[in-house]
């Protein structure tokens, strides 16, 4: 592969998360190194509007306005032109790592999501888990890169930090502990990627998303369920076939019905309100050692 020479960190794509923004500020008043002997780091913020307004987005979310579908349909809405000039400014550059930060109100601690299983992502799964055991590796990779709808899939290499648990709009110590520990990791293995120092990888533990678990709903449009007590805030547990994931209203649970184990993660996440989306679904896999 390629030497990758530019860092490109962005908060406030989503503007009610501040972890992000914060680490900007660290970076800017040099409490914090971003920097590296064979790259340059610079920051950006997503949505300054949005980080204006302490709210995810104006119109619609940002960071799903980046699919080659969604860029060829004429919309105008905030977001949608940000989106737009963001491609014209940052997606033809060649050899950038795009690194975007986000926070979530799941209970997923440092979370590492990658898009796509070339060797630069599933190497850099296998470094950060080594080093930081804690730290979840979660791909994303049911879509091709054209079709990630991410802020951070607009160039060619692009990467998700997301902490939690962390409120929208607050700001936590230790979910800003967890990104710089995290993005220090990301830093260090582009710098050894750069310097053909990347060894041989051991085998870990990886997440694979499925699909995302709707609440049903009644006439009125209000939910019928909650998530299930026995997985609220227990992000990355596995729920074995016949368990429940919900509660209903009605005193009757609905249960993971499918013959394998499942991992549910951005369980509650207040974003996701709208959508009626209660949870994500991941497999757990083993990626061999490279
Ligand atoms: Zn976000």
């Amino acid at each position: 592969m390629e030497k990758l020479n530019h860092v490109l960190l962005v908060a406030g794509t989503h503007g009610n998360e501040l972890s992000g923004i914060y680490l900007q500020k660290l970076i800017k008043e040099r409490l914090y190194s971003a920097s590296r002997t064979t790259f340059t780091t610079s920051c950006a913020i997503g949505n300054p509007e949005a980080v204006q307004n302490n709210s995810r987005y104006l119109d619609s979310d940002l960071n799903r306005a980046f699919s080659a579908l969604n860029q060829s349909q004429d919309s105008t809405g905030h977001e949608q032109q940000l989106a737009k000039e963001w491609i014209t400014k940052h997606a033809h550059k060649k050899h950038q790592l795009v690194i975007d930060l986000h926070n979530t109100t799941s209970n997923m601690g440092a979370t590492l999501i990658l898009l796509a299983t070339d060797p630069f992502y599933t190497k850099m799964g296998a470094y950060i888990k080594q080093r930081m055991p804690e730290a979840n590796i979660l791909f994303e990779d049911q879509k091709t890169w054209q079709e990630q709808p991410y802020l951070c899939t607009a160039g060619d290499f692009g990467i998700i930090i997301e902490v939690g648990s962390q409120a929208h709009g607050s700001l936590k110590f230790e979910t800003l502990e967890l990104m710089k520990k995290m993005l220090s990791y990301v830093l260090d293995y582009v710098e050894k990627q750069n310097l053909n120092e990347i060894e041989k990888m051991s085998s870990y533990e990886a997440y694979f998303y499925t699909e995302d678990v709707r609440v049903p709903l009644s006439e009125d449009g209000l939910r019928v369920a909650t998530v299930h007590p026995m997985i609220c805030g227990r992000d990355f547990e596995v729920v074995k076939p016949g368990e429940p994931l919900l509660a209903t209203l009605f005193g009757y649970d609905i249960f993971w019905e499918k013959d394998h184990d499942i991992y549910p993660h951005f369980i509650n996440e207040s974003s996701y309100c709208t959508s009626h989306i209660a949870m994500a679904l991941a497999e757990k896999k083993i990626i061999q050692s490279q």
